[in-house]
């Protein structure tokens, strides 16, 4: 089989005009980027909200293996599958970040014959969305140096300043630094760091941001410092809010695109899936739901994360309400959960299968906790077999939940018709009743008891004074409302990585807390995240070239 890059140049793509025509887009709302990609301007998405909402799906997946379990690959598999069946559907997908492009993971534009395309542009500076909100950051960064060298009229306590930099790459070098050396005319100097792209606030707030003015709010509200009496320096205080808009105005539109099958999807916005929510934007989605009557969208790293903060985030905040789930396994990744390394995954072995399977059905109970009816997607690789397939259907028709076998990494929407049609019975059923698994009333503290407890299943929750107490601070200082962003390693049900399968008797330990008050969340930090990846021994970097052609080689 072809790489996935090579599929992606073969692609047969239609000019972005055919691809907006069909979701009814007229033409001056269009706005091309080129011939393969747009943006959609921000009044045509005004004048949409009178109009019915289509369904919403979203495509979370089991604690995955380091490759990923095919989440986007799936997404992309089940908007062309459903458009297949003749359902007006469309597919909602964060941005691509450079750091894992030049890393380890590679591209994130889906794989095989279930790709959104131009796959090079949009692993790469696409609409230069991540580079403006890169250059917004980095503005505050500076404005906040900048009050301090001119007099500190704020009173900004050095030693407290929250604001890191970012940009958006891998490099290790940048986590800690001290800036300002180099004497009298460089300003004082302090440590600060650098953070990736998609860990930064702004990441986090464009993707929540409802429309330009709650975007300028919600930067204005970022808490950049502390004074020495512990009281916040916010970016409105600096006046930074207005010029950080300005950069980000075009970045706001959702960017339209196609899949290999020719079929619109928005891809926009990138937040990390620890720190920050890790869904593609609200303006993507609400968009999406009015010009299509199906949505499939996904949401990073496990159901554990990824649909928690799907759920009790970006849906409460932005009055979403998911009509069916997919939860997305693979033989692989079962494996893994089942105990096998990862050296031995090629071989057949039902038994981890079925072991592994332990996982799947936790994460099956916890989506229905959320009140969204949900279907399994096995994602086939060419290794799997037959005996270790029906494995999980066996076990998930004991739980009472459809397993369905989807293809679409080889055969495209021929692979999932089975899969679209389920999903289409599910979503039209009405058995969904979505709820979030809190009440935004209850205190912060409480609101991480009860995704400890009910998502991962811990027995109790470690936090010294000083974490309680800095929760109970802001609570008093008025952001008791706000949801928790939960920050643990992606591969356990708990804070051990090495703890697969479905862990119990474990708790779950904070490190530390942090105010998102422009994003409007509380992160909740357990165990080692990391805000600026590093590159591996030998990166995706040093085999990404041009070839005699001027064609990308290397992307994968
Ligand atoms: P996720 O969104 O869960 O992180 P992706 O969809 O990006 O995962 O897929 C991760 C990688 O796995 C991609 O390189 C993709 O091409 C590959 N992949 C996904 N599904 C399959 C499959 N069925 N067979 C082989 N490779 C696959
Ligand atoms: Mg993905």
């Amino acid at each position: 089989m072809s790489s996935d890059i090579e599929i992606a140049r073969a692609a047969n793509m239609k000019p972005i005009q055919d691809i907006g025509n069909r979701l009814g887009i007229p033409e001056d709302s269009l706005l091309p980027y080129g011939r393969t990609k747009a943006k959609i301007s921000g009044e045509f998405i005004q004048a949409l909200s009178g109009r019915k909402n289509g369904k919403l799906v979203l495509v979370t997946a089991i604690n995955p293996t380091p490759a990923g379990e095919g989440k986007t690959t799936t997404t992309v598999g089940l908007g062309d599958g459903l458009n297949r069946i003749g359902k007006n559907a469309m597919i909602c997908l964060r941005e691509p970040s450079l750091g894992p492009c030049f890393g380890m993971k590679g591209g994130a534009a889906g794989g095989g014959h279930a790709q959104v395309v131009p796959m090079e542009d949009i692993n790469l500076h696409f609409t230069g969305d991540f580079h403006a909100i890169t250059s917004a950051h980095n503005l505050l960064s500076a404005l906040i140096e900048n009050h301090i060298y001119w007099g500190n009229e704020l009173g900004i306590d050095q030693r407290r300043v929250t604001w890191r930099r970012v940009l958006d790459m891998n490099d290790r070098a940048l986590r800690s630094i001290v800036c300002s050396l180099g004497g009298v005319a460089n300003g004082f100097p302090r440590e600060g760091g650098f953070d990736i792209t998609v860990a930064s606030e702004i990441m986090a707030i464009l993707c929540l941001a409802t429309d330009l003015e709650d975007l300028q709010t919600r930067l204005g509200n970022i808490i950049v410092a502390y004074r020495r009496d512990r009281s916040a320096v916010t970016a409105r205080d600096l006046e930074a809010d207005g010029a950080m808009t300005v950069l980000l105005k075009e970045a706001l539109q959702p960017n339209l695109v196609q899949t290999l099958e020719n079929n619109p999807a928005f891809i926009h916005g990138g937040p990390f899936a620890n720190i920050a929510h890790g869904c593609n934007s609200v303006v993507a989605t609400q968009t999406a739901l009015k010009l299509a009557d199906y949505v499939v969208t996904e949401a990073g790293f496990g159901a554990d994360l990824g649909a928690e903060k799907f759920f009790d985030i970006k849906c409460r905040k932005a009055g979403l309400s998911p009509d069916a789930v997919v939860i997305v396994a693979t033989i692989r990744a079962l494996k893994m959960n089942g105990g096998v390394s990862k050296e031995d995954l090629g071989a057949e072995n039902v038994e981890a299968v079925e072991k592994g399977c332990a996982n799947l059905g936790r994460h099956i109970e916890n989506v229905k906790q959320f009140g969204v009816p949900a279907v399994v997607a096995i994602n086939h690789f060419t290794a799997d077999t037959d005996a270790e397939v029906a494995a999980v259907k066996a076990y998930c028709a004991e739980l009472g939940v459809d397993a369905i076998l989807a293809t679409h990494w080889a055969h495209g929407s021929e692979g999932t018709a089975d899969l679209a049609a389920r999903v289409i019975e599910l979503a039209e059923s009405g058995a969904a009743q979505f709820a979030p698994i809190y009440d935004d009333s209850l205190s912060l503290f409480e609101k991480i008891e009860t995704i400890a407890k009910r998502i991962y299943r811990a027995d109790e929750v470690l936090a010294d004074k000083a974490v309680r107490d800095q929760l109970k601070r802001w609570e008093a200082d008025g952001f008791g409302d706000l949801p928790v962003c939960m920050a643990k390693t992606q591969y356990s049900f708990s804070t051990d990585p090495q703890l697969r399968g479905a862990p119990t008797g474990h708790s779950l330990p904070i490190r530390e807390v942090r105010l998102s008050a422009g994003a409007g969340f509380i992160v909740v930090i357990c165990g080692e995240i990391m805000t600026m990846p590093g590159l591996p021994r030998i990166p995706s970097a040093n085999h990404i070239k041009l070839d005699d052609k001027g064609q990308i080689q290397g992307l994968f």
